[in-house]
């Protein structure tokens, strides 16, 4: 006999996890199934998490070196790669264990198993611990994410040729670690082994790294990460990866065709984008309708089958957590009658390196693009009294506001801590702020988020530090 909720959500992470528990707040009675064996899909257990806690183990160890100037004596200082990895690990095992206390909280029921779609208001779960088990649900919802994406004729062993996962988890800091792909997960993790001691090389097919982020700001990071060791060959593309004994031997040839060249790597890191994940869920039983892999809906998240909604990374848009959650939290209030929304316009990005990257919004590049009028006010972090107080003076704000209007259309940065500060310009374009606005409100001295106000002086030619 088939058991009934109102809602049976497909995946753990945190589009599902969040749904779940706001369907559970209003009322439904829920069903949340996982199959990895632990809550909080790719962000907990193989990507924000994990990452952001090596990326900060890794930036104390790199800055220990100068603690010297501040003033601090410490002896020699080395590495303990296992201690770090435990602490990484400890961070995802108490973070997932913490869903599992939510979820209980909510009186969500966790099912660890693999679901698949079965029928009209019907999953079919293949459970963990063996047998079977068939849910009926009035709604199910898809949160099945996303998965790395492969070149051709390159087969990931998460050994020596690894995704982001086996980069999560390496053995031993590589003498040369090559990495295919300039975006988040590549400079992200890239930071983490250059930090470590690794040299970084990273192959970019594009003529700039971080697509998507405004160019003035991906032109600097590049510059910064340069200076930090970090070798970039951009316009370039990998064919081939060789593995022997001795290492690998990576084939690379410019994008636009040429001579190849081969560069020695003892391990390649392949970080060229994400794909939906929708393996063996069953989608064709009942007909769910895919473009390119994604899921296809409509802005209440229902896909072409009655019943059935997906969110997340498993849809379109950014492949960020706060967007898949978001979207759970709308979706579950959509499913309760209530008007669930997200305004993609305001979706904040952060890439986690030193110095961090952030923005919201328009970029410069989008705004020529669309014909939009606009000004921008620029302030370096090397007039901030707190940056240079913490000798970390790298990068700047900038404000982008329409020309008309002086409504801020974008906010970028990068520098110190910019992914706590891009919140309260993510905060200002919600409630339709003018540049004008930020530059009225009063900011706490002395603190980093005095140059977001002092780039709204800016776009009105007033800054009064600089
Ligand atoms: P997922 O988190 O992928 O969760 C889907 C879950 O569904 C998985 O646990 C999977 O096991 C489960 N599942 C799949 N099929 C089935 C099935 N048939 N039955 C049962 N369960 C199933 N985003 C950020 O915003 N900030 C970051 O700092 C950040 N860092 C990242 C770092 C890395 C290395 C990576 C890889 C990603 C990072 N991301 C980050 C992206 C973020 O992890 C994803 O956008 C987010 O996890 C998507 O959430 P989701 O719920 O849609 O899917
Ligand atoms: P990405 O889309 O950010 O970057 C992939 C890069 O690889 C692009 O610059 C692209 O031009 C390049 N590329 C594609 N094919 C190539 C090829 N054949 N050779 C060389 N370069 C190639 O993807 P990602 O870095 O793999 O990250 C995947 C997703 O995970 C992203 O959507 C991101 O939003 C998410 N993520 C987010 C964070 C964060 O929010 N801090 C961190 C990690 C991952």
């Amino acid at each position: 006999m088939a058991e009934n909720f109102d809602l049976v959500v497909i995946g753990g992470g945190p589009g599902g996890y969040i749904c779940a528990i706001r369907a559970a707040q209003l009322g439904m009675r829920v069903a949340c199934v996982e199959k990895r064996g632990a809550l909080g899909g790719t962000c907990l257990n193989v990507g924000c998490i994990p990452s952001k806690a090596l990326l900060h183990a890794s930036e104390l160890f790199a800055h220990s070196a100068d603690l010297a100037s501040f003033g601090v004596k410490t002896g020699k200082v080395s590495l303990d790669l296992p201690a770090m990895m435990g602490h990484k690990d400890k961070t995802v095992s108490e973070l997932t264990k913490g869903i599992e206390f939510l979820f209980k909280k909510n009186k969500v029921t966790y099912i660890a198993g693999t679901a698949k779609l079965a029928g009209q208001g019907q999953v079919e779960v293949r459970l963990n611990e063996g047998g079977a088990q068939v849910l009926s649900a009035a709604h199910i919802v898809i949160a099945t994410g996303s998965a790395p994406a492969s070149l051709p004729g390159i087969e990931i062993d998460e050994d020596r040729i690894v995704s982001s996962t086996g980069a999560l988890a390496l053995k031993a800091v590589p003498k040369h670690l090559l990495v295919v792909g300039g975006g988040v997960i590549g400079l992200e993790l890239g930071s983490v082994w250059a930090r470590l001691g690794a040299q970084v090389t990273v192959v970019e097919f594009l003529d700039h790294i971080i697509p998507g982020a405004d160019r003035d700001v991906g032109k600097n990071f590049q510059r910064m990460l340069k200076k930090q060791g970090m070798e970039f060959k951009l316009s370039t593309r990998v064919t081939g990866i060789e593995k022997s004994a001795k290492g690998l031997k990576i084939s690379i040839e410019a994008a636009a065709g040429g001579a190849a060249e081969i560069l020695e790597a003892d391990v390649a890191l392949i970080a060229i984008g994400r794909k939906p994940y929708t393996d063996d869920l069953g989608l064709e039983t009942v007909g769910v309708a895919t473009d390119r892999g994604q899921i296809v809906t409509d802005p209440h998240y229902r896909t072409n089958v009655e019943g059935i909604s997906a969110i997340g990374d498993v849809i379109a848009g950014p492949m960020l957590a706060h967007k898949a959650e978001d979207e759970g939290v709308a979706l579950a209030e959509l499913l309760a009658g209530k008007a669930g929304h997200v305004n993609y316009a305001v979706i904040p990005s952060v890439i986690y390196t030193a110095p961090e990257v952030a923005w919201v919004g328009k970029t410069e590049e989008q705004l020529k693009a669309d014909g939009i009028a606009y000004k921008a006010g620029k302030f370096p972090f090397a007039a901030n009294a707190r940056a240079k107080v913490a000798g970390n003076t790298e990068g700047f704000v900038k404000v982008l506001a329409d020309a008309a209007t002086d409504r801020v259309l974008g906010v970028h940065m990068i520098g110190p801590d910019v992914g706590n500060m891009i919140g309260e310009a993510a905060l200002a374009m919600e409630f339709g702020a003018s540049s004008e606005d930020i530059a009225r409100t009063c900011h706490a001295h002395p603190t980093l988020s005095e140059s977001l106000k002092e780039a709204a002086l800016a776009v009105d030619n007033r800054t009064l530090n600089f």
